[in-house]
């Protein structure tokens, strides 16, 4: 049987980070991708946003990776040329009780460690993006877009260089846990077992149905999966806004904002649809909502401008209704297993914690 000191399952952002920081800490690394190339799931279906860390609890993983993750990859980004710009973000409000909301989001941002949080007037907001309607506003200064697919190339050129290799068509359809390290069953045109010391399942919305086909991986620490749609339609024409717009957040969600990618093409999303399988078709009809949403913040958006983009699934562990989730890193500390390391529950903000979540879990390895 084959042997390698480290799996990685999966090419996602997360996957290809923690191979990044696994193969420069000299670690031999491979990772197995199931599909034809680097992030093909959530990190191609996201808004793109570099968050500065506003919304989450104090002191979660989110809020300390995001934060954290944040100013890494800005460095990053300037260091090997990935395209990114720390363009700012505006949080709107639109009534009274709305403007009350942005003292206690400003208070937790600031909590977290995000700097240079800003209380705006209508008038201020307005003087900086003339198209929008609001009562009042919080800057985000800190916020920005990335280029996520030049990012990923340049995670997957660092680990390989670092001696990583990336092979794809290889799904990991289950294994076991043994004494002598784990085995990985490796299925696509050559099917084949391997065996390893060290395990990190970053397979993304599959990540909790992987550990249950682990042959001595303790069934109550894997969650259920849920998923929670997001669609997003984009806007025929220029963006009105140079900033990203965030009405105040919804249960669930950030609430349909606006953002922008690097190109200037302006999307709105996503939306939160609770679904039962994998499934990324936008329905149109859906755009009703949409226009109803935005038009709190941006009266001038016209009939007909919204077409149906594209959808992403939040990998959800806990179901609608429950309060939020934090990221989940599972090490043999928290499960019992040896070389086994699960990343669970890794929505947003995953792209922009990326490099912090790799850190910790190149930490928990070492436990
Ligand atoms: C709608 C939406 C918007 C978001 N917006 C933002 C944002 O603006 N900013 C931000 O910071 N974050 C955002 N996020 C979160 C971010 O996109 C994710 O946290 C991140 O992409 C997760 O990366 P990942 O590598 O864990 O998962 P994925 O990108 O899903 O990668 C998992 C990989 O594992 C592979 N795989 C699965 N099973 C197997 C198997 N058995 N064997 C081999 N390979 C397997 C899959 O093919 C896939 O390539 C958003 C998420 C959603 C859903």
């Amino acid at each position: 049987m084959e042997e390698v000191d480290c799996i990685v399952v999966g090419a996602g952002v997360v996957g290809l980070a923690v191979a990044r920081a696994m193969a420069t800490a000299g670690r031999e690394a491979i990772v197995l991708e199931a599909a034809e190339g680097i992030g093909t799931g959530t990190s191609s279906r996201n808004s793109e946003v570099i968050h500065a860390g506003i919304y989450y609890p104090a002191n979660s993983l989110m809020a300390r990776f995001c934060v954290a993750g944040r100013r890494q990859l800005y460095a990053y980004c300037a260091e090997n040329g990935v395209p990114h710009r720390n363009c700012g973000k505006l949080i709107v409000a639109t009534s009274r009780q709305e403007d009350a909301m942005l003292a206690g989001i400003k208070q937790r941002a600031e909590a977290n460690g995000v700097e240079g949080m800003r209380v705006l007037t209508a008038a201020g907001a307005m003087a900086l993006e003339p198209n929008l309607a609001c009562t009042s506003a919080l800057l985000s200064p800190a916020t920005g877009i990335i280029d996520s697919h030049a990012y990923m190339l340049a995670l997957q050129a660092d680990a390989e260089a670092a001696g990583s290799v990336t092979v794809f068509f290889s799904p990991v359809l289950g294994g076991r846990v043994t004494g002598r390290g784990i085995e990985a069953d490796v299925g696509g045109a050559d099917p084949m077992t391997l065996r390893c010391r060290l395990l990190i399942n970053a397979a993304g919305l599959h990540a909790p149905g992987l550990a249950r086909r682990f042959g001595g991986m303790p069934d109550e620490h894997v969650p259920k999966a849920y998923y929670a749609k997001g669609n997003y339609f984009t806007l025929a024409g220029r963006s009105p806004f140079s900033r990203l717009i965030y009405p105040v957040p919804v249960a669930g969600g950030l609430g349909v904002h606006l953002t922008i990618d690097l190109g200037g093409q302006a999307r709105f999303g996503p939306d939160v649809e609770w679904i039962d399988g994998i499934d990324y078709t936008v329905d149109p009809s859906r755009s009703a909502g949409f226009y109803a949403a935005v038009r709190t913040y941006w009266p001038g958006l016209k009939d007909g401008a919204l077409q149906p983009g594209y959808a992403g699934i939040r990998p959800k562990i806990v179901p609608k209704g429950a309060p939020g989730q934090d990221f989940v890193v599972q090490g043999p500390q928290a499960h019992g297993v040896s070389g086994l390391i699960n990343l669970f529950g890794i929505e947003s903000p995953g792209l922009t914690a990326s490099l912090a979540i790799a850190d910790h879990v190149l930490a928990v390895s070492r436990v």
